[in-house]
């Protein structure tokens, strides 16, 4: 009997796997595992006043606060990237988030820093929805249905370095959740300085003939395309796990935007039934949530934004008022605590962090500060040469089109 072909569906899945071993944390030194919090919170001001200025310290929003409290800047992947390409004179940069966001600031920043990822379990479950040998596939299977040259390939930021070279190689950007609407319109072909809205940009949109192909999450690309007047048939919805994705001709023919079918594992716990139960027990409820959540649960919300926004939006909201947020919850409990004159509150009664970005712990970090006072660097993200070059050019066109 001959030996059975291993069916292309198992090959793909344990390819992801092996990808996903090549970073792998090593166990910490008994030292860092034994030591209290306290203890642990003096190797690390003590190490980063022996560092001094060889060293940035970067927390994204999502972040507990014993890590929050050691950041020389805080923000969403964007803002700490740009903020550490600025940093010349740290040759160390340490990125307290996740595998993705360290990614893009090796590539922002300059050859002469080294990029460290305290914990390489800190991976971000939307970006591995999307790997490269599925996406090089879906991009082959597509080019059997229809013209690939009209279609624009967009990813979101939170994506592996190898999928934003694949969007750069192939005339596409990449998007953050603040900048997605000018950089689908760009994709699209509109004219960004055009101000049309609603069904006028979807007539102009559908003339230019352009379709996006958005990866890895779908709520955000549906959402944003629901701002500007599409509706949800100009979707469909390409699932990796289905040959072609699940797609056909005739539907990829009508539509729009082909979607990735990716989503963020905590902003899709939200939803419609706890946006009504905050309504009801508050009059002057005001409802925050991130982009990356359902359109159910966008179109229930009255403010809708990229973590920075809802930031701002708390700075401005009425003291007194009642805030309910449809987002991570280290943020939100953040907020409450920087805001005690308004009530706020996480959406979710679960209130399920990042169960990645939670990784970088006190003894992750202790761990590779001491180290590298005494000249060890741990965790190093490195990104390959070739995969920067692509990378980078959908990067820039982002910083371009904001
Ligand atoms: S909150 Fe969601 S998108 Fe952000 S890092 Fe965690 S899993 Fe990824």
């Amino acid at each position: 009997m001959g030996v059975q072909a291993v069916p292309a569906d198992y090959k793909r899945f344990i390819e992801k796997k092996v990808n996903k071993m090549l970073r792998l944390q090593q166990r910490l030194d008994t030292k860092y595992e034994q030591a209290d919090d306290r203890e642990l919170v003096d190797i690390i001001t003590q190490s980063k006043k022996t560092l001094g200025e060889k060293i940035v310290i970067l927390g994204h929003h999502y972040q507990r606060d014993e890590i929050i409290q050691f950041a020389d800047k805080t923000g969403d992947s964007l803002a700490l990237s740009r903020y550490a390409a600025g940093q010349d004179s740290a040759s160390h940069v340490v990125f307290c988030g996740v595998e993705f966001m360290a990614e893009a600031a090796d590539i922002l920043t300059g050859d002469h820093q080294k990029v460290i990822l305290p914990d390489l379990g800190a991976g971000c479950s939307m970006a591995d929805m999307a790997d490269i040998d599925s996406v090089e596939l879906a991009w082959k299977e597509l080019s059997q249905l229809t013209d690939m040259d009209s279609v624009i390939p967009v990813t979101y930021i939170n994506s592996s370095a190898a999928i934003k070279n694949f969007v750069g190689r192939h005339n596409g950007a990449v998007c953050t959740s603040s900048n997605a609407g000018s950089i689908i319109r760009w994709a699209l072909g509109l004219d960004l300085k055009q101000d049309i809205k609603g069904s006028e940009l979807v007539r102009e949109a559908k003339q230019q003939g352009k379709k996006v192909f958005f990866f890895p999450d779908q709520h955000l690309a549906i959402n944003t395309a629901w701002q500007m007047g599409f509706s949800t048939s100009d979707n469909v919805l390409y699932d990796p796990d289905l040959e072609f994705g699940g797609i056909t001709k005739e539907n990829i023919d009508t539509a729009s935007f082909i979607l990735w079918k990716g989503h963020c594992s905590v902003h899709q716990r939200f939803t419609v039934s706890q946006i009504q139960y905050f309504r009801n027990l508050h009059k002057d409820a005001i409802v925050m949530a991130h982009p990356e959540c359902s359109n159910e649960v966008i179109k229930a919300a009255d403010i809708v934004g990229s973590t920075d926004a809802i930031i701002r939006a708390v700075a401005s909201a009425p003291k007194g008022s009642h805030i309910g947020i449809a987002t991570e919850v280290h943020l939100v409990n953040r907020l409450a605590n920087s805001y005690t004159d308004r009530h706020i509150e996480c959406l979710d009664p679960i209130l399920c962090p990042c169960a990645t970005m939670n990784r970088i712990d006190l003894p992750h970090l202790a761990w590779i500060m001491e180290n590298l006072t005494n000249g060890v660097v741990h965790n190093q993200i490195v990104v390959d040469e070739i995969i920067k070059e692509g990378a980078r050019i959908a990067l820039d066109r982002m910083l371009r089109i904001v």
